[in-house]
């Protein structure tokens, strides 16, 4: 799946979401994320959730005497070891879908196992012990909150049960069960508006968190590259030197070559600064095609661009910028400046050294000397700096 761009979440963001869901590729993150926070906090609740569940042990003592032993059982045989099944099985398989079944599941045998039990107790507390189940309600939707949808058919289930057993109970009478259900169709209802809400807000601070770093590579790509061309700027030479230029960088020796435009300033007289811009555009996507895989170029004066290769010979070196002169010429851009059928060609300087032994400063002195024996040469050439003259 291709990455999200910063329009696509502008557009998310005026679009809205108020179905609680957004495009594919936007969904597809926040459910990354979503899955990474709930996997992240699933041992903390699991712990607590079952701490305090555990603890209710005290309470079926003395209000659920004769079905204690029942309700040990389902709290400590079945309950606890599937909370902590739970937790192993979402780092086994960490996904959306799993953590909203397995906090469905959790809520759900939570009410259910022990009001199972509780409900042929006869015990005159049962009204005291089915409120307890508010907490169950809370739990699932405060501490585990899953997504909205899981939300609602999860509360859906816990009131089934929660009715079903107190109806079957046979121990309130209609107004005491009318009551019962008014008031935990009230605690539902505002725990769907609140997780409706709360929804709504994460995906609203998602996505405003995601265009924060969009934005911020979009920053920094800009302050790397040139607008013009697409190629890196001088400033980001600097990162460049400094990725090269420090031990263990990887690299032993650099190839400079600087390239220079010829007879541009007459192109420019001539064709205008429009056409200019499209020549010097032109010439430096050549550049890129012909370098890549091999170097990296910056813009770094008007119509010069510099080349850096990394742990390139002379020679190599000298046939990167043959091919990438021969290139420029054969694109064939009229010159009408010059003699009739003269196009656009450029003039390049080399110069090589040890990483050790030569900094960068002193390579773009030796490449820029070369550069103007290119031009006086004739221009349309690409010259080695003496010393490699005489090796090649
Ligand atoms: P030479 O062969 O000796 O290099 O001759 P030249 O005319 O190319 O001389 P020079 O390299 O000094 O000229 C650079 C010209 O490039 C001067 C300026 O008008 C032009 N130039 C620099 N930046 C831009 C730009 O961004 N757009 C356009 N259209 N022209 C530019
Ligand atoms: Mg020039
Ligand atoms: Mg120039």
């Amino acid at each position: 799946m291709s990455a999200v761009t910063l329009e696509e979440v502008d557009q998310q963001i005026r679009k809205g979401f108020r179905l609680l869901r957004f495009k594919p590729k936007i969904e597809s993150l926040f459910l990354q994320d979503y899955t990474a926070n709930r996997v992240r906090l699933a041992p903390i609740w699991a712990v607590v959730g079952t701490l305090i569940y555990d603890l209710v042990y005290f309470g079926d003592r003395t209000m659920m005497a004769n079905v204690f032993s029942q309700l040990v059982m389902v709290r400590f045989g079945i309950f606890t070891p599937f909370a902590l099944f739970s937790v192993l099985a979402l780092r086994r398989w960490p996904s959306a879908l799993n953590y909203d079944l397995l906090a469905i599941s959790v809520a759900v045998l939570g009410v259910s196992l022990p009001m199972s039990i509780a409900m042929h107790s006869g015990s005159p507390y049962l009204f005291v012990y089915q409120n307890g189940n508010v907490a169950a309600f809370l739990f699932f939707v405060i501490a585990l909150r899953p997504r909205f949808v899981t939300i609602l058919i999860g509360l859906a289930l816990m009131c089934a049960v929660q009715f079903t057993t107190t109806k079957l109970s046979g121990a309130f009478d209609d107004v005491v069960y009318t009551g019962i259900i008014t008031f935990y169709v009230t605690l539902t209802i505002f725990l769907i508006l609140s997780a409706y809400f709360t929804e709504h807000k994460d995906r609203l601070n998602f996505l405003n968190q995601l265009r924060g770093s969009l934005l911020h590579v979009q920053l920094e790509q800009k302050s790397e590259r040139d607008e013009l061309t697409g190629l890196f700027n001088r400033h980001s030479l600097e990162r460049v030197r400094s990725s090269i230029w420090q031990e263990n960088s990887g690299v032993a020796s650099v190839a400079a070559i600087m390239l220079d435009i010829d007879r541009f300033k007459l192109f420019n007289d001539v064709h205008g600064h429009m056409e200019g811009d499209d020549c010097i555009r032109a010439v430096c996507q050549c550049i890129s095609r012909e370098i890549a895989g091999s170097g990296t170029a910056f813009r770094f004066g008007g119509e010069e661009v510099l080349i850096l290769l990394p742990n390139t010979d002379d020679r190599a070196a000298f046939a990167i910028a043959e091919k990438t002169r021969v290139a420029i010429e054969n694109l064939g851009i009229r010159h009408r400046g010059l003699e009739e059928g003269q196009v656009i060609t450029a003039s390049l300087g080399i110069a090589c050294g040890q990483v050790s032994q030569r900094p960068l400063e002193d390579l773009l002195r030796t490449a820029d000397a070369a550069l103007y024996e290119a031009k006086r040469h004739g221009r349309n050439i690409v010259f080695p700096s003496q010393r490699q003259s005489a090796e090649l």
